[in-house]
């Protein structure tokens, strides 16, 4: 028998998958790491695993406290699901730029939502950060993860993404490439990779063009979950040989690639690692292994990247039009 005694114990252990049109030309065996087929559609389930467990053991999080975190996202949901499992409760703040459906996907989980004006500055009471931090004070018993800075997220990912990764490969892995949002995913991933291979493993970021961590200012970018404008404690740049920019545009245009030409519908950070991993690839030769990791799935984006309308509202040009059907019924 094949069955899991509860729905955290399917965190993890995603499969590789090779890429074949998108990589056409390139000589080096291209691999992705779907991490959309974590329980909660992330890889940020893996961090929220880590980091309630050690919360529990510091006894920074007791039964029936809650969770307060501002996070609209990947990490909201992994919490939740987390949370749930537990026994916690979960507040989050977001901006009230988040949409419907993410925000739906919290309150599913049965987590609270407290929405913030995106329109002040951070100092502002009503802020995203000044609101998080009041409830955390404020609320008895509330743990905030703290996701940027906790060492626990960077911790998940060398103890499981790294070593999944050696054993899927049979340690034949020559580079890993991984978007930078709070830098988590890429140094402990990276900096297992490189102790287990005595420093053989190249460890490649992706960043959106505009932000930090390939040289930019923090100017604004459309792709989701990446880039920062100011260093995260959970980032280690020590980990990481190289960071290559991509811009949305490329981004999202590949994105829409690996849905018609792979069969992978994933989100826009998935677009941009595959993009910087294939530039990365031009250099190679057919004893090279790339693992590119591919945090979260489409669904997400259907009203934004998978939207034509969305795409050409930003200047953005459609994918290859596959509506022959429909022209011939008109
Ligand atoms: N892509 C998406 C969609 C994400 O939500 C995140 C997490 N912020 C990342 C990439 C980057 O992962 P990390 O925070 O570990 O750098």
């Amino acid at each position: 028998m094949k069955i899991a005694n509860t729905i955290l114990d399917l965190i993890g252990d995603t499969p590789l998958v090779k890429l074949h049109k998108v990589s056409a030309g390139v000589s080096a065996t291209v691999l992705v790491k779907l991490e959309y087929l974590n329980p909660g559609g992330s890889a940020k389930d893996r961090i929220a695993v880590r980091i309630i467990d050690a919360a529990e053991r510091d006894g920074l999080l007791k039964p029936g406290g809650t969770i307060v975190e501002p996070t609209s996202g990947n990490t909201g949901v992994g919490l939740a699901l987390v949370a749930q499992q537990r026994g916690y409760k979960c507040v989050f703040v977001l901006p009230d730029k988040v949409g419907e459906d993410k925000r739906n996907v919290l309150t599913a989980y049965g987590a609270e939502i407290v929405v913030t004006p995106t329109s002040v500055a951070p100092e502002d009471p009503q802020s995203y950060y000044s609101v998080s931090d009041r409830l955390a004070r404020d609320i008895p018993g509330a743990f905030k993860p703290n996701q940027y800075f906790n060492p626990n997220g960077p911790l998940s990912h060398y103890e499981t993404t790294g070593p999944e990764i050696w054993r899927d490969t049979d340690g034949t892995v020559t580079h890993f490439v991984a978007g930078v949002g709070t830098g988590g995913t890429i140094t402990g991933t990276g900096r297992y990779l490189r102790e287990v291979s005595n420093d053989a493993v190249r460890i490649i970021g992706a960043d959106p063009e505009g932000s930090v961590y390939s040289g930019g200012t923090g100017r604004p970018y459309l792709v989701e979950g990446v880039g920062e404008d100011f260093w995260p404690g959970a980032y280690d740049p020590t980990v990481v040989h190289e960071v290559i920019a991509v811009s949305d545009a490329d981004s999202f245009a590949m994105t829409r690639r690996l849905a018609l030409e792979e069969g992978i519908l994933v989100g826009g950070s998935s677009g941009m690692a595959v993009v910087a991993a294939l530039r990365a690839a031009e250099k190679l030769g057919p004893d090279d292994t790339i693992v590119v990791l591919l945090p979260d799935g489409g669904r997400g984006y259907l009203g934004k990247i998978f939207n034509d309308g969305w795409m050409r509202s930003y200047g953005f040009s459609n994918a290859p039009a596959g509506h022959t059907v429909a022209n011939l019924l008109e």
